[in-house]
C-alpha cells in the first residue's frame, strides 16, 4: 500500500486508491474494517469518492495523550498532506474562499477493525465555514443544498464535538417545521434552512462561546479527528465492546472522504441495501433509499424511506427501480462485482449526486442466523464458494438461534399491531419502555419487550436484557433492526399506530393502551404484534440448514447423538439428525406424577421380593417407552444409563408434599418422612448414588435391565432393529463394573438367552478415578461415555449445584477463563479426558469413546475435546444441529471453531 505522507516516521494516513488494502484482518486492524473496504473497491474500480484513512495506530496513540493536547503535531503534518493530495484528485479546494468552483467538503467517520455499527461519532460537510456557504452556492448552483449543507455540518459539530445536546437542534428544527407548516426538513426551502443554521450558530454561541466552530476549516478538521478518536471511549462503544467481546485496545480508524451530495435535487438519492435479504437471504437487493436527502436521513427515522428493489415494495411504495433507473442498473453491476469479489453478502451505502452512483461503504452484512444460512448454501449452487467455505463461514454458536421458537399459530390471539418484521423469532414478555426498566425487570427474573420510537445508542443495555424489541420508527437497516439481528433478538420496526408516553408509563398501538409491566408479544419473523402472553412453539430445521448440515455430516469423523429421556424426545432429535442416544437418564421414567407414588413404595418396601413385585406394576409402561424409543432411533444406537440420582431425591421433603403422594404409594406420611431422613446425605452427590446404589439396592437395576431386554423385544417384533446399549453411571473402580457387569448380562440372558451379546455393556466416565483406572476398566466395557458435569464437579471439586454463586465473580477477575460447566476445562477435565482414552487404547480395548455431559453441546468444548479421539458427542436435541456444524467445521482443517465476533 502506497503512504500518503512518506517520511521516516510512523505511517498514520493512507490514502485509499492509490494502493491495496487486501482487506484481510491485518489490514483491518491498522485501517479498520471501513478502511480496508473503501481501500479495495476503490482497488477494483468501484465509484468511491476520493479519501483517506487515519489508522487505528493514530487512535491509539491519541488516546494515550492527555485529551487536551490535541492531535499529534506529525499526524497532523499527515493529514495535510493528504488533504493536498485529496484537493489534486478532486480538482476541488478545502476551505479557500475565492471562487475556485465547488468547495472540497469532506466526511469524518470512524471505523473499527470490527464493526460497531453506530457506535461511534460521524461528522459530514466538514470545511465548510460561516464565509464559504455562499461561495458553495453559487459555485453549485443549489443555494438550499449550500444550506443545508450547512446546517448538518452545524448539527454534527454541535453535539460531537462541542458536546451541544442535540435536543437543543432539534427543537429549533420543529420550530422551523411547524412554522413553515411542513413535515420533513425536504420540504424546508433555502431561506428556512438558512434561519434554521444561523439559529444553530447562535445556540451554538450561546453554550460554548462565539469562536466555537473554528474559521480554519483544518482546525475544524483535527478537532472532529479527535472527537471521532474519544468516541471509541463513549459509553454506547463501551457498552457495545463488553457485549460482543471486543477488546478496548483496537482503537478506531478515522476515514476522511470528499462529500458526494446526496440531496444536491430530485435526480439524487442516499440509500444504504443488503445485496442479499438479511433477515431471510433471498437473492434481491435489500434496502431504503430516500431521495434528495443525505446517508444519516435515510436511517434517523425522519422520513420513511422507500424500498430499492420494486419486488420488495409495498402499495404505494416508489421503489429506486422505478424512479432511476439507470442509477438502479449501476447499482445491479456494483452488487454483481462487489459480491464475486468479497464472495459474501455486503451491507452497502451508496449515493446517486445527479444521476451518479457512488459507493460510500460495503461491509460484511449483519444477517440473521437463517439468512447467514441460507446465503452460505446459495452462494455453493452459485459457485461463488465451495462447501467447505460454507461450512466454515457459519458460526455454530449461532444455530441455535435458528431454532429459535415460533408462536403456536393454533391458538387463539388478539393481534394489536402491526410493523416490520425486521429481525426473527417470537418474543413475550412485560412492556418496559426504557433501558434502565428493562434491565431491573430482567434482574428480577420477569422477560420484558422494550418498546421505543426508535433505538439509539444508548439503548443498547435494553436491547441486551430485552427478549425483545418493538419500534415505532425505523426501517429494516435502522439501529434496532441491525443490532437485534446481530443479537439474535427478536424484533418489530416501524409498528403502524405506536406512541410511547414515556411519563405516563403507558403504550399505545391502535385503540389499545397498555401499561407498563403488561403482557405483550411479538412476532419478529411475520411483524405482528399480539396482546398478552402467547404460547410459543420450537422451530425445526429448513431446508438450507438441512444441506449444510449433510455437508458437515460428510466431512465429519465425529458422530453426534442426542441426549433425550423419552419418545418424544427421540423423535425430536432424530429430526435434527442425531445419529442415535448418547443418553437416555433413566430417572426421568420414575418422576412422571403417575409412576413417582409407586417408586416412592418401592424405595420404602421392606423386601427384595416386593421391590421386584411393585416394579413389575411399572413393566407395561416402561418397557412400552423404551420400545417407543428404539422405533424412533430404528437402527441407531441408544444407550439408556441405569439410575443414577440418590433414592432421597425421589422422597418428599416437606409433610405438605409426602401428604400429596401417601395415598397414591399406599403409605403413610410418617413413613415418607422417615425414609427421606433416612435417606439424607451430607454430601449427596457424593453418596449412594449411581453404581454404588446398585451394589447395596441391585433390583432397581435388574428391573431396568429387563425392561430393556422386553422393550428390545417388542421392538423387534414391530419390525424395527433396536440397538440398546446400557450404560453403568458413576464408576471408580473396575470391581464395581465387573459385578455390575455380570448381573446385567445374567438379565439379559435370562430375558433374551442367546441374543444377550447383542445388547452393549459400557460405563461412564465421570469419576476421576474411574479416568485414571480406565484401563482396568477396559476388560468389562464394550464403551465409554465421558459425564463431563460430575467430571468438572469432581475434578474441580466444583459443585453443579451451588458454584454459580461465586463462579461468575472468579471469571469477572480472571480466576477461571470461563465457567467450567459451560466452556469445559482445558487445564484438569480435558487432560483427565485425554489420560483415560489413552489408558484405554493401552490395553486391546476397541471401545468407542463418547461425551454426553452438558460440554457435548458447546461448540468450544467439542474442539478443546478434539485430542481425546472421542467417536461421538451427545448432547441436548436442540445443539444437535450446531454441534453437527461443530464436528463438520472440526475435521475441515485446524480452524477456530469460536468465531469470537461478527466481522
Ligand atoms: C454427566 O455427569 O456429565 C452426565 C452426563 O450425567 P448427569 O448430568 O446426569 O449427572
Ligand atoms: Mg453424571
Amino acid at each position: 500500500m502506497t503512504p500518503s505522507a512518506t517520511t521516516t516516521t510512523q505511517q498514520f494516513t493512507y490514502a485509499f486508491g492509490d494502493g491495496r488494502a487486501d482487506g484481510d484482518t491485518t489490514m483491518k486492524a491498522l485501517l479498520g474494517g471501513k478502511g480496508a473496504d473503501l481501500c479495495e473497491l476503490a482497488r477494483i474500480g468501484l465509484p468511491v469518492p476520493p479519501g483517506f484513512v487515519i489508522s487505528t495506530d493514530a487512535c491509539r496513540a491519541w488516546q494515550e495523550q492527555p485529551v487536551e493536547s490535541g492531535l499529534d503535531p506529525e499526524l497532523q503534518r499527515q493529514v495535510r498532506v493528504a488533504m493536498d493530495e485529496l484537493e489534486q484528485r478532486t480538482g476541488r479546494r478545502f476551505g479557500v474562499l475565492e471562487d475556485t468552483g465547488i468547495p472540497l467538503l469532506v466526511s469524518v467517520r470512524s471505523g473499527a477493525p470490527i464493526s460497531m455499527p453506530g457506535m461511534m461519532d460521524t461528522i459530514l460537510n466538514l470545511g465548510l465555514t460561516r464565509d464559504t456557504v455562499m461561495a458553495f452556492a453559487q459555485a453549485s448552483g443549489n443555494e438550499r443544498l449550500a444550506w443545508d449543507a450547512w446546517r448538518r455540518f452545524l448539527q454534527m459539530y454541535g453535539s460531537v464535538v462541542l458536546a451541544v445536546d442535540d435536543h437543543v437542534f432539534d427543537a429549533i428544527l420543529t420550530a422551523a417545521r411547524t412554522e413553515h407548516g411542513v413535515v420533513t426538513d425536504t420540504e424546508l426551502d433555502a431561506a428556512a434552512l438558512r434561519d434554521v443554521a444561523e439559529a444553530f450558530e447562535a445556540a451554538i454561541a450561546e453554550a460554548c462561546g462565539a469562536e466555537a466552530i473554528p474559521a480554519d476549516p483544518f482546525e475544524q478538521l483535527a478537532r472532529a479527528i479527535a472527537a471521532v478518536f474519544a468516541s471509541w471511549n463513549g459509553e454506547p462503544a463501551r457498552v457495545y465492546r463488553a457485549h460482543y467481546g471486543i477488546s478496548d485496545d483496537l482503537g478506531t480508524a478515522v476515514n476522511v472522504q470528499a462529500m458526494v451530495y446526496g440531496n444536491a435535487g430530485d435526480t439524487s438519492a442516499s440509500g444504504v441495501l443488503f445485496t442479499r435479504d438479511p433477515a431471510t437471504g433471498v437473492r434481491i437487493p435489500y434496502g431504503e433509499y430516500l431521495a434528495n436527502a443525505q446517508g444519516e436521513d435515510v436511517v434517523s427515522g425522519m422520513r420513511t424511506p422507500q424500498p430499492i428493489a420494486q419486488a420488495t415494495a409495498l402499495d404505494g411504495q416508489l421503489s429506486l427501480e422505478q424512479l432511476m433507473p439507470t442509477a438502479y442498473a449501476s447499482l445491479l453491476d456494483v452488487i454483481e462485482l462487489v459480491e464475486r469479489h468479497y464472495r459474501d453478502s455486503q451491507d452497502m451505502e451508496f449515493c446517486v449526486e445527479d444521476g451518479t452512483l457512488w459507493m460510500l461503504q460495503t461491509r460484511r452484512a449483519k444477517r440473521t442466523a437463517a439468512a447467514d444460512v441460507r446465503i452460505a448454501v446459495d452462494m455453493v449452487e452459485e459457485g461463488l464458494i465451495d462447501r467447505a467455505e460454507a461450512i466454515r463461514r457459519v458460526d455454530p454458536d449461532r444455530i441455535g438461534d435458528l431454532l429459535v421458537p415460533s408462536f403456536e399459530r393454533g391458538t387463539e390471539h388478539v393481534a394489536i399491531g402491526r410493523g416490520l418484521a425486521a429481525s426473527p423469532g417470537a418474543a413475550t414478555g412485560q412492556v418496559v419502555v426504557t433501558w434502565q426498566d428493562a434491565e431491573a425487570r430482567v434482574r428480577e427474573g420477569h422477560s420484558v419487550i422494550l418498546v421505543r420510537p426508535e433505538t439509539v445508542a444508548a439503548d443498547i443495555a435494553g436491547m441486551v436484557a430485552a427478549a425483545g424489541v418493538l419500534t415505532a420508527r425505523g426501517g429494516a437497516t435502522s439501529h434496532a433492526a441491525v443490532v437485534a439481528r446481530g443479537m439474535g433478538r427478536p424484533c418489530v420496526t416501524a409498528c403502524a399506530g405506536l406512541h410511547i408516553d414515556e411519563a405516563a408509563g403507558t403504550v399505545t398501538i391502535g385503540a389499545t393502551t397498555l401499561r407498563v409491566g403488561d403482557p405483550i408479544s411479538i412476532d419478529g419473523t411475520t411483524g405482528e404484534v399480539l396482546l398478552g402472553t402467547v404460547p410459543t412453539r420450537p422451530a425445526t430445521v429448513d431446508g438450507w440448514l438441512e444441506r449444510l448440515l449433510d455437508w458437515a455430516d460428510e466431512v465429519s469423523t465425529l458422530q453426534v447423538r442426542a441426549n433425550a429421556d423419552d419418545a418424544v424426545g427421540a423423535r425430536r432429535a432424530r429430526a435434527l439428525g442425531a445419529r442415535g442416544i448418547g443418553l437416555c437418564r433413566t430417572e426421568h421414567m420414575f418422576f412422571e406424577a403417575s409412576r413417582l407414588p409407586l417408586f416412592v413404595r418401592t424405595i420404602l418396601s421392606s423386601s427384595e421380593t416386593e421391590e421386584r413385585d411393585l416394579l413389575e406394576q411399572l413393566s407395561p409402561q416402561l418397557e412400552q417407552e423404551l420400545e417407543e424409543m428404539f422405533v424412533a432411533m430404528d437402527g441407531l444406537p441408544v444407550t439408556i444409563r441405569l439410575l443414577d440420582p440418590p433414592l432421597h431425591e425421589f422422597l418428599p421433603e416437606t409433610a405438605d408434599e409426602a401428604r400429596a403422594i401417601a395415598a397414591d404409594a399406599g403409605v403413610t406420611v410418617e413413613e415418607i418422612l422417615a425414609a427421606s431422613a433416612e435417606h439424607a446425605e451430607h454430601n449427596p452427590m457424593l453418596g449412594l448414588r449411581g453404581v454404588r446404589l446398585s451394589m447395596v439396592a441391585p433390583v432397581i437395576y435388574e428391573m431396568q435391565v429387563r425392561w430393556i431386554a422386553r422393550a428390545m423385544l417388542r421392538a423387534k417384533a414391530a419390525g424395527a432393529d433396536p440397538r440398546p446399549a446400557i450404560m453403568v453411571p458413576l464408576v471408580m473402580v473396575a470391581e464395581e463394573l465387573r459385578v455390575a457387569r455380570e448381573r446385567i448380562s445374567e438379565v439379559l440372558r435370562e430375558e433374551l438367552g442367546d441374543d444377550a451379546s447383542s445388547v452393549e455393556i459400557g460405563t461412564m466416565l465421570e469419576v476421576p478415578a474411574a479416568c485414571m483406572n480406565a484401563g482396568d476398566l477396559a476388560a468389562h466395557a464394550d464403551f465409554f461415555s465421558f459425564g463431563t458435569n460430575d467430571l468438572t464437579q469432581l475434578t474441580m471439586g466444583l459443585s453443579r449445584d451451588d458454584a454459580e454463586r461465586f463462579l461468575p465473580g472468579y471469571v469477572e477477575h480472571g480466576l477461571l477463563p470461563s465457567d467450567p460447566f459451560v466452556h469445559i476445562d482445558e487445564r484438569a477435565v480435558v487432560p483427565l479426558m485425554e489420560l483415560a482414552a489413552r489408558h484405554v487404547r493401552a490395553t486391546a480395548s476397541t471401545a468407542e469413546f463418547g461425551a454426553c455431559g452438558e460440554h457435548a453441546g458447546d461448540p468450544a468444548s467439542i474442539a478443546a475435546m478434539r485430542d481425546v479421539g472421542l467417536d461421538y458427542v451427545s448432547c441436548s436435541p436442540l445443539r444437535v444441529p450446531g454441534a453437527r456444524l461443530t464436528v463438520g467445521r472440526l475435521a475441515l482443517a485446524d480452524l477456530p471453531v469460536h468465531r469470537a465476533v461478527d466481522d
